[in-house]
């Protein structure tokens, strides 16, 4: 299916744009792991998509990896990657290697196997800052099937012959090494001072920051991408959109939230959750939802809500900052919550920066940047060199 649709895509743009194509990069989902076999360049399993998890491997990663480390979640790829090779990867016979999801779209193009970028490596345990594997994963019986890491938006290869050719591409057409889907909606945003960060208000409500400092901390589920020189620091509350959905349609919120004056402050004090459990600001898996008392008014009781909320986002920002991110200077707004002007006033006044929307949200649109500043010779080279892939 994902390859299908890559070249459906690539066929839907129009003939005369394909033809003037110089680069192309991609993202994919954070985590969803793929094992392929380096013969047929097929996966050897099924991918094991961002969302699942293998906490039957999270005992095994607790006992080589550092206290708080990113991949001790049961979503990490590292668990991923133990799971399957404690099932069945080491009795294998045929010679593997594990890949991202954009990693194996982008060897579609391309044709080499094995090759990533260091946001999509973070949470298999490269550590983006030395620009290696750390000894403990060097260690292990399945290091083997560790894919060579790039910086994101670095060049890998030109496009296929046949590939150029079936599809009217260009030949000289160089593809790119890509970035995670979360880490391309913030490069939509074209954010690029420390202390400017996007907050998404979709389903969850997810905080991102521009950082000189690294912050990671399993604990509340923060850790830090890099980003060039700087560091792209986040976190994501439980709280968000899919609470707002439980409570009101989107008509009813548009309706109620004009009614609403941003400039005073609700006295209502609710934590909005869709069910038990919060992980940041606070790590509490037994946080109840509060959503009471609610007052006769929908107006009012609508504006308690998302006061709660933008004082959960200032929490959440503020915390970046106790754990040593650089300060917040402003705030661009993605997600179906971005739409909400009222809301953009009432988080203004709770955060204390000027928040606006963000023009470009489409996460397609930053792993494009991340083409464009590929071929413009953009990327920062990293400071070590890689040995070329076969
Ligand atoms: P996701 O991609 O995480 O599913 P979206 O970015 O599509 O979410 O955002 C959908 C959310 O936006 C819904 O949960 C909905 O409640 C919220 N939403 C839609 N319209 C508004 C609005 N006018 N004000 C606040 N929130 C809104």
């Amino acid at each position: 299916m994902w390859k299908d649709t890559l070249f459906t895509l690539i066929d839907a743009v129009p003939a005369q744009v394909r033809s003037r194509v110089v680069a192309i990069s991609l993202d994919g989902t954070s985590s969803t792991t793929m094992v392929i076999d380096r013969k047929t360049g097929q996966p050897v399993t099924r991918p094991v998509l961002y969302n699942e998890s293998r906490p039957q491997a999270l005992a095994t990663v607790e006992a080589i990896a550092p206290a708080k480390h990113t991949v001790l979640t049961g979503t990490s790829t590292l668990c991923k990657l133990v799971a399957w090779w404690m099932s069945e990867g080491s009795k294998l016979q045929t010679e593997v290697v594990m890949m991202h999801q954009a990693d194996w779209l982008l060897s579609l193009l391309h044709g080499k196997l094995g090759i990533t970028d260091y946001n999509n490596a973070l949470k298999v345990g490269y550590d983006p800052e030395l620009e290696e594997y750390p000894a403990w994963l060097t260690s292990q019986p399945y290091a083997s099937l560790l894919p060579l890491v790039k910086e994101p938006g670095s060049a890998i290869g030109l496009v296929g012959q046949d590939i150029a050719s079936t599809y009217g591409l260009r030949e000289d057409c160089q593809v790119y090494t890509g970035t995670t889907d979360s880490i391309a909606a913030f490069l939509a945003a074209r954010v690029t001072e420390p202390g400017e960060a996007v907050t998404s208000l979709g389903s969850t409500l997810a905080v991102k920051l521009l950082s000189t400092s690294r912050v990671d901390d399993s604990r509340y589920g923060i850790y830090s991408h890099r980003l060039g020189d700087k560091w792209l620091v986040g976190g994501a509350s439980n709280t968000g959109g899919a609470v707002l959905r439980q409570l009101f349609s989107n008509e009813q919120l548009q309706e109620l939230s004009a009614q609403i004056d941003p400039s005073k402050p609700s006295p209502l004090d609710y934590y909005p959750l869709p069910k038990v459990g919060e992980r940041f600001p606070e790590a509490d898996p037994n946080k109840e939802p509060r959503l009471s008392p609610r007052p006769d008014s929908d107006v009012e009781f609508l504006h308690g809500v998302l006061e709660s909320i933008a004082r959960i986002e200032g929490r959440a920002y503020a915390a970046l900052d106790e754990l040593g991110a650089t300060p917040l200077k402003a705030v661009k707004t993605a997600g179906g919550g971005a739409q909400n002007v009222v809301w953009q006033r009432i988080r203004e006044r709770v955060l204390g920066v000027p928040v606006s929307a963000s023009t470009q949200t489409e996460a397609a649109y930053g792993a494009a940047l991340l083409a464009f500043y590929g071929c413009k010779g953009l990327i920062r080279t990293s400071q070590k060199s890689y040995s070329t892939a076969s």
